[in-house]
């Protein structure tokens, strides 16, 4: 099957809506994935075939429930936490045009790598910030100004939870693509998901189409501020991860 008809069959199997112009970009990205991995380990060893199932089906899978978040409502911005090479931000923002996207990403060369992406692309609804998630949440124009943060790939839950909770909105949501490392991650979670002020919502099993393995979304909302004091420096998050004495 080729690569277009593989995509928008899995689209559709998923419940995922898009034209044939977002179809076009999610295939471009694919290619320059697979030029620049040589270079960047930007996902490991990957064909086409599995860039599209493992990494782009596996971004965008969160779309197949449209309604929670509201995804295609008005006002929703999201941030992609420790993006490497743009998973999930850019399959995001492709399908969801009309949202803002932010990427942070602690590598240059990673992020020199986005920025052409975006520009190839003409992804104007997507930006991307250079620097340490944990340094970039004491910034007052970021901190608590995102309806979604989203994070793949970056870090165990205990270490996440502090890097991402700070960045989202009251009443906003934290997700977290997980396989299922999950299950042994969550169990010491609660303590550091209520002191960083969130509440776990669900654990949501999803079907990427194609792709056996398992995979789930831990989606957590934002019920309160974040006390000023978090996050910490990386040193004393990764040394003292936060639980319970
Ligand atoms: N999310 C991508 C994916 O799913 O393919 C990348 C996963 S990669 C294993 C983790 C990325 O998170 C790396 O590119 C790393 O540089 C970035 N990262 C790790 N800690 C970070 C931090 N504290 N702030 C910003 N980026 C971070």
């Amino acid at each position: 099957m080729d690569k277009v008809s593989l995509l928008k069959n899995s689209l559709s199997r998923m419940k995922i809506r898009c034209d044939d112009r977002q179809v076009g970009k999610l295939i471009a990205f694919q290619e320059l994935l697979m030029e620049k991995n040589k270079y960047l380990n930007l996902i490991g060893p990957a064909d086409s075939e599995s860039i599209i199932r493992r990494h782009i089906l596996d971004s965008v899978s969160p779309l197949s429930r449209s309604h929670d978040p509201d995804w295609y409502g008005p006002g929703l911005s999201i941030l992609d936490i420790g993006s490497g090479g743009g998973l999930p931000g850019i399959p995001l923002g492709i399908l969801l045009k009309n949202t803002e996207v932010t990427l942070v990403e602690k590598t240059r060369k990673k992020t020199e790598f986005l920025s052409h992406s975006l520009e190839v692309l003409s992804l104007d609804n997507i930006t991307v910030l250079t620097g340490r998630a944990e340094e970039l949440a004491r910034d007052e124009k970021l901190r608590e100004g995102f309806s979604v943060v989203v994070a793949r790939a970056v870090a165990k839950i205990n270490i996440l939870l502090e890097l991402s909770i700070p960045f989202c909105s009251i009443n906003g949501k934290i997700i977290f693509y997980k396989s299922k490392k999950v299950f042994s991650e969550i169990g010491a979670s609660g303590y550091a998901i209520n002191t960083l002020g969130g509440r776990i919502e669900d654990l949501i099993e999803v079907e990427v189409s194609g792709l056996e393995e398992f995979r789930a979304l831990l989606v957590i909302n934002k019920v309160k501020s974040t006390p000023m004091k978090f996050p910490r420096k990386f040193s004393q998050i990764k040394k003292r991860p936060l639980k319970a004495i």
